[in-house]
């Protein structure tokens, strides 16, 4: 692997530090990290050791290594899209033994990628809500036993699933994953009531088209604690290419991506578009995006992801366009959208001591950033340096990454069969 890696003390200088700790930035604060550590936010004016490396960062913006929170990290050119940019951590939607492998492999430092904090497989009712179906029916408890044993073994955090099972079966699922300690999330039901759901402990609601459409269902469950993921950048592209005329080649970075997916997004849309407008479904997108800010009134438990790589929705960059979107359609501050990228995650997914922060003790995964985010959330696009754990990475190595990414041929590429 092609990997630059930092073992003593390194200090950045001079930048300017957005921690995600308070609303601060601090002006005057250098940040030293050792052994994939921060260890110490220290004035400027402290002696540097002499067995340390300074990296001067004047006139940039380091903040924590962003954190995509709806992904499905299944095809292995994925991985450098993320990094380069500036997504060091993935929550993986749909989790397959082959996750759980890639998982491992990352945090071993054998495999170039994102950390994963993944799902297990999606369990589904008979009734499949998507044509080309990779999610796990569940006809019986003992379906529902297997999909939770699966779940536990390979180490996932949640149970996910999908609206259309059968509500006493679905009822029963939910409270084993309760006592299994796995929170369920994904789509929320059609078929159960939207109280029962979330006193069963629904954890978080992907995509905003999923969230309940009465205003007191809404209430209720930003009241309650749930958590929410719009994924924005994802529901728009419905309209965008079916409704509004617009082109997978004016997407930032897909002439980067391999031509076999340029290939399957075209045809995949294609499909889409022409689905959609046969059946002329044309959704209200401002009622749908007026029920995500109801819940925002009522909550802030907000992560920003993607549904990256469906298509349009390019692995990793697609998350300027995930933060701008939060901050332009849902009135977000360019402060909260951040957050939603970084601490607010890392809460969720029960790792706030080690990511989403910079903070003495966490883990040094972050970025440098050659613009402020806090004048413009775009600003997360202008990468100089990425940092792993013990891993670093400049703006060239970055992209010579994404050219080799590229590059790669169907063969070449590692696709994670999504089957149990
Ligand atoms: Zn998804």
């Amino acid at each position: 692997m092609e990997n630059t890696r930092i073992k003593g003390l390194t200090i950045l200088k001079n930048g300017q530090l957005l921690t995600m700790n308070d609303g601060s930035v601090l002006k005057d604060a250098d940040l030293w990290i050792e052994n994939g550590k921060i260890v110490k936010i220290s004035d400027r004016k402290e002696t540097i050791p002499e067995n340390a490396d300074v990296i001067d960062v004047s006139g940039c913006v380091v903040m924590p290594g962003m954190i995509d929170s709806h992904v499905h990290y299944d095809e292995s050119y994925m991985g450098d899209f993320f990094l380069a940019s500036g997504v060091t951590s993935v929550r993986n939607m749909q989790g397959f033994a082959g996750h759980a492998k890639w998982r491992d492999e990352i945090l071993a430092g054998t495999r170039r990628g994102p950390y994963i904090y993944s799902s297990g497989p999606i369990a589904d009712g008979e009734d499949p809500t998507i044509p080309d179906n990779t999610n796990i029916i569940i006809r019986s408890k003992a379906d529902a036993e297997n999909i939770i044993a699966y779940t536990k073994k390979y180490g996932f955090l949640w149970l996910k699933t999908y609206p259309s099972m059968e509500p006493k079966l679905y009822k029963y699922l939910l409270r084993r994953a309760a006592e299994e300690g796995l929170p369920p999330c994904g789509h929320m039901t059609k078929i159960l009531d939207y109280k029962s759901l979330i006193d069963a402990g629904y954890s978080c609601c992907e995509h905003t088209s999923s969230l309940p459409r009465e205003k007191e269902d809404i209430v209720y469950a930003a009241q309650h604690g749930m958590w929410f993921c719009p994924t924005h950048v994802v529901c728009k592209t419905l309209p965008d290419y079916v409704w509004n005329g617009k082109q997978l080649t004016e997407v930032e970075h897909f002439e980067d991506l391999p031509e076999c997916i340029r290939k399957r997004w075209e045809e995949e849309n294609e499909i889409t578009c022409e689905n959609y407008r046969k059946l002329g479904i044309k959704p209200d997108f401002q009622t749908i995006i007026d029920r995500g800010r109801t819940f925002l009134e009522y909550s802030d438990r907000v992560m920003a992801g993607t549904d990256c790589p469906y298509a349009g929705v390019v692995p990793g960059f697609a998350m300027a366009d995930e933060l701008e979107s939060l901050v332009d359609a849902y009135g977000m501050t360019r402060y909260a959208a951040l957050a939603a990228a970084t601490s607010r995650p890392a809460e969720y997914i029960g790792i706030s001591d080690q990511k989403g922060k910079l903070l003495p003790g966490l883990d040094s995964d972050l970025i440098v950033l050659e613009e402020n985010p806090l004048e413009a959330v775009g600003a997360v696009r202008k990468i100089r340096m990425v940092f792993q754990g013990e891993n670093v990475w400049d703006k060239e190595v970055l992209d010579g990454f994404l050219k080799a990414a590229g590059r790669l041929t169907q063969e070449e590429i590692e696709f994670i069969p999504l089957k149990i």
